[in-house]
């Protein structure tokens, strides 16, 4: 079932029955039919049709901001920003997209060759609640401009989204066999990936999904990429501006409520200035981060995307203070509604749960490196590797660290954040592949040698 439960007050707004198993195959079959048409149209029809979703999102970005707010409890304004990177990303493929796909001619021993671009098929997508449309753009606008057609099943207490963009899609000219959102269910995954009509499969989500959709579609040999979760570092050598820094380390860990898989996590702070950021920065959370209703755009701290999932980082909060940690500010949920106070721990260490986990919420862990050396050895002391940000006044040593850090993505006086045209992805247990900029639209491309 998929349900839709507004998280601010608990309300129950709609229910949605799972696609059957006939739905399902129906589903595979068009978009295993609609294929061939799709791929012999020019790049440029394609790209133009994404280029005319981009400016349908545009016009529609209050009803895909109202929608996130009522499934998922996103601060209105943020909703109307994720729209704005959606846009980004349909008109960056539109218009990169034929330059990306143009043969490559190659020299090569004895004679020449040349490298085309072409699609491989019908490829699944699996997407998560928190970043509703700007997950679905990733990996669909690149998709359709390189020909590939697409079954979409996006998270269960996202239906609304879902048919949205597929609205979007339809109307701005995508035929009804090349992109198909799907109701079906997790357990319906494994007979989707088993079917020789599907070519590949992307997820962004948990761990666990990836675990599972990759052992799968490892049986079946199809292409999988995967962004799964993040505990990224965020390094502070020094600063001049320390109430600059607090607050703008503080808005990146608490933006979509500590929903992001590249927020930074895990503030790791040189010991020179440590006791001042920890002070600054449980004034700010304690302060600034004021529970209220999602919908007010004056609104600070909106609830978390459901009531298990505010359950779920309360949890992990007391846990981690069970095991040893220092609660400075926050822990306690409010009910009614998925609302969880703002939170800042300290003395997390080695042994503790907090330690290696993703705390998928609005909680601020902060650590106290010794040295240069000690923040780095702390930063890639953990399972995953999306992203990381090092803050700093010398422009040479956050270089010099941020060369030094295992992550896919690192920024330097900045924090996290996404844009189109920049690659986007992680490493060790934050997934396989990359998303967005000239990498995003390879992953499901096949690159043919023709030895000329
Ligand atoms: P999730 O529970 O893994 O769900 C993501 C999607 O996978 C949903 O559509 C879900 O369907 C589906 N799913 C769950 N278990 C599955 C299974 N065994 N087989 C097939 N599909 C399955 O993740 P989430 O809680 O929605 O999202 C939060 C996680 O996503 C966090 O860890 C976050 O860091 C990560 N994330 C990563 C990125 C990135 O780019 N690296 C971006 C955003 C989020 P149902 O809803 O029907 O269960």
């Amino acid at each position: 079932m998929y349900v839709v439960t507004n998280p601010a007050n608990g309300e129950l707004v709609e229910e949605v029955a799972n696609s059957t198993n006939e739905e399902v195959q129906e589903a595979i079959g068009r978009v295993h039919s609609g294929f061939p048409g799709w791929r012999s149209r020019t790049v440029a029809e394609r790209a133009a049709i994404v280029a005319r979703a981009a400016d349908l999102f545009e016009e529609r970005v209050d009803e895909f901001a109202n929608i996130m707010t009522l499934e998922m409890g996103k601060r209105i304004n943020e909703g109307r920003g994720e729209i704005g990177i959606v846009v980004d990303i349909f008109r960056y493929y539109a218009e990169h997209g034929p330059a990306l796909l143009a043969d490559e001619p190659l020299d090569i021993k004895g004679g020449r060759a040349v490298i085309t671009k072409s699609p491989i098929g019908a490829l699944l997508g699996i997407m998560p609640w928190n970043f509703p449309c700007y997950q679905v753009a990733r990996f669909v606008a690149p998709n359709l401009v390189l020909g590939n057609t697409i079954l979409l099943k996006h998270a269960s207490i996202c239906p609304r989204s879902a048919r949205a963009i597929e609205e979007v899609l339809r109307d701005a000219g995508v035929p009804d066999d090349v992109y198909v959102n799907t109701f079906a269910s997790s357990r319906q995954i494994p007979a989707i990936l088993a079917d020789p009509r599907i070519q590949g499969v992307s997820l962004t989500g948990s761990e666990q999904a990836g675990m599972s959709v990759a052992a799968e579609a490892g049986r079946h040999l199809k292409k999988t990429v995967l962004e799964l979760g993040g505990s990224d570092p965020l390094i502070v050598l020094d600063t001049d501006d320390m109430d600059e820094t607090v607050n703008a380390t503080a808005t990146a860990r608490m933006r979509n409520c500590g929903q992001s898989c590249n927020a930074p996590k895990r503030m790791i702070v040189l010991a020179d200035i440590y006791d001042e950021y920890v002070d600054q920065l449980t004034k700010r959370v304690a302060e600034y981060y004021v529970p209220g209703d999602p919908a007010d755009p004056e609104t600070k701290l909106p609830p978390l995307a459901s009531v298990a999932a505010a359950d779920e980082v309360a949890a992990q909060v007391a846990k981690a203070v069970e095991q040893g940690a220092t609660l400075r500010t926050g822990g306690h949920r409010i009910e009614p509604g998925a609302f969880l106070e703002a939170t800042v721990l300290t003395d997390v260490a080695p042994g503790m749960d907090a330690y290696y986990e993703e705390i998928f919420g609005p909680v601020v862990i902060v650590f106290r490196a010794e040295t240069e050396d000690d923040a780095v050895r702390l930063a890639n002391d953990t399972p995953f590797g999306l992203g990381a940000s090092v803050w700093g006044t010398d422009p040479d040593r956050l270089r010099r660290v941020a060369e030094r850090i295992d992550a896919g993505m690192v920024y330097l006086n900045r924090a996290g954040g996404s844009q189109a045209d920049l690659p986007f992805g992680g490493i060790k247990r934050s997934g396989i592949g990359r998303e967005l900029g000239p990498a995003g639209i390879e992953e499901f491309m096949n690159k043919k040698s023709i030895r000329l």
